[in-house]
């Protein structure tokens, strides 16, 4: 949409407010129209219907709002939802709806592509094409929340970003969004519900833990051997395993809240003794979490699912080192939008 005219939700409630005050009404229109425009998710200002037609029509001739569009939408056997999401300027982002017995997760994007380069991930190959605003990931929570009522039977009650992008490589907009998220004026859900995972950015995790964040912090890591870790994630030659301890020592010394590993365990690359001696070791630095995820090949290559055998071996060392661990079976595989999938294939 070439209008030239400003996307009204990029405004704060406070310049909306003196926005209508230079437009000679009243400062408490701004919160009628931020209401509509956040709690209400509003898609345009037609929708506005306790607003006077004139002051729609001036909204209109002033601004935009860029709404995302559910361009597609494909239900898997397993009751998972994808979203193909098209945003205002034409690009694609996807997310996805993760039901289980007790929970309905979002699954959202917050970069187009990735700035990242993990070896496993479809996603790396789009390459990064630009970040996410907050309305654009805010959009992908209440499209998904709106779905998870209509065949679901149930609200929305977690999301993580855990889909297109790196979101600590995004931060700003991140954090705008969860606020809107979280707050009483957006849909008003709990930050504990919230998980945001990194594949660890040392110094974004330590602002993260200045800053005070009241989400959930996860970390894929799928390897505590630095060789390996730099063999199928890059960047880890940048933000080494040692720099990532730190930065976590010091999340957990600021924050007390435990730390999720998010750890897939391939064929010939981290199925090892050597691989799962070196994991306890890691999990043992800050009290945390593990999350064995099943992977799911995005193609021939060199990453396939380790054994029944080499998962067992982590998952026994694991318990038999207190820590506490958890398998994730994947869903949504029949429409590839499980972990690592998500490549605007459809
Ligand atoms: S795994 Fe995550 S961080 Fe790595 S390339 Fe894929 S989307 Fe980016």
């Amino acid at each position: 949409m070439a209008s030239g005219k400003k996307d009204i939700r990029a405004l704060t409630k406070e310049q909306l407010r003196d926005f209508f005050v230079e437009q000679g009404d009243k400062a408490f229109r701004g919160n009628q129209v931020y209401e509509w425009l956040w709690q209400k998710a509003a898609h345009t200002f037609d929708d506005m219907t306790n607003i006077s037609k004139e002051t729609r029509q001036m909204l209109e001739d002033n601004f935009v709002i860029n709404h995302i569009k559910v361009d597609n939408m494909q239900r898997s056997k397993d009751g998972t939802i994808k979203n193909a999401v098209r945003l205002h300027d034409g690009l694609i982002v996807e997310s996805v709806l993760i039901p289980t017995a007790t929970r309905t997760t979002a699954c959202v994007s917050s970069q187009v592509g990735c700035s990242l380069d993990c070896k496993f991930c479809a996603t790396a190959r789009l390459k990064r094409m630009r970040n996410l605003n907050p309305d654009e990931i805010y959009d992908q929570v209440v499209a998904i929340d709106n779905e998870s009522r209509l065949y679901h039977n149930r609200p929305l009650s977690n999301i993580v970003f855990m889909g297109m992008g790196e979101p600590l490589m995004n931060y700003n907009n991140v954090l705008k969004a969860i606020d809107k998220i979280t707050s009483d004026e957006g849909l008003g859900m709990s930050p504990k519900r919230i998980t945001v995972s990194t594949s660890g950015v040392p110094k974004m995790i330590k602002k993260m833990a200045d800053d005070a964040v009241k989400f959930n912090l996860a970390v894929s890591l799928h390897s505590a051997i630095d060789e390996v870790r730099t063999s199928i994630m890059p960047f880890n030659e940048t933000f080494p395993l040692e720099d990532l301890r730190e930065a976590l020592e010091y999340w957990y010394a600021k924050t007390k809240r435990k730390i999720s590993y998010e750890y897939v365990v391939w064929k010939g690359i981290n199925d090892t003794q050597k691989d799962i001696d070196a994991f306890v070791k890691f999990c043992k630095y800050v009290p945390c979490k593990v999350n064995i995820i099943e992977y799911n090949p995005i193609d021939d290559g060199e990453f396939q699912q380790a054994t029944n055998d080499a998962l067992e071996q982590y998952i026994s060392t694991l318990e038999k080192n207190r820590i506490v661990v958890n398998v994730r079976r994947s869903r949504g595989k029949d429409i590839d939008a499980a972990c690592g999938q998500l490549a605007n294939k459809s």
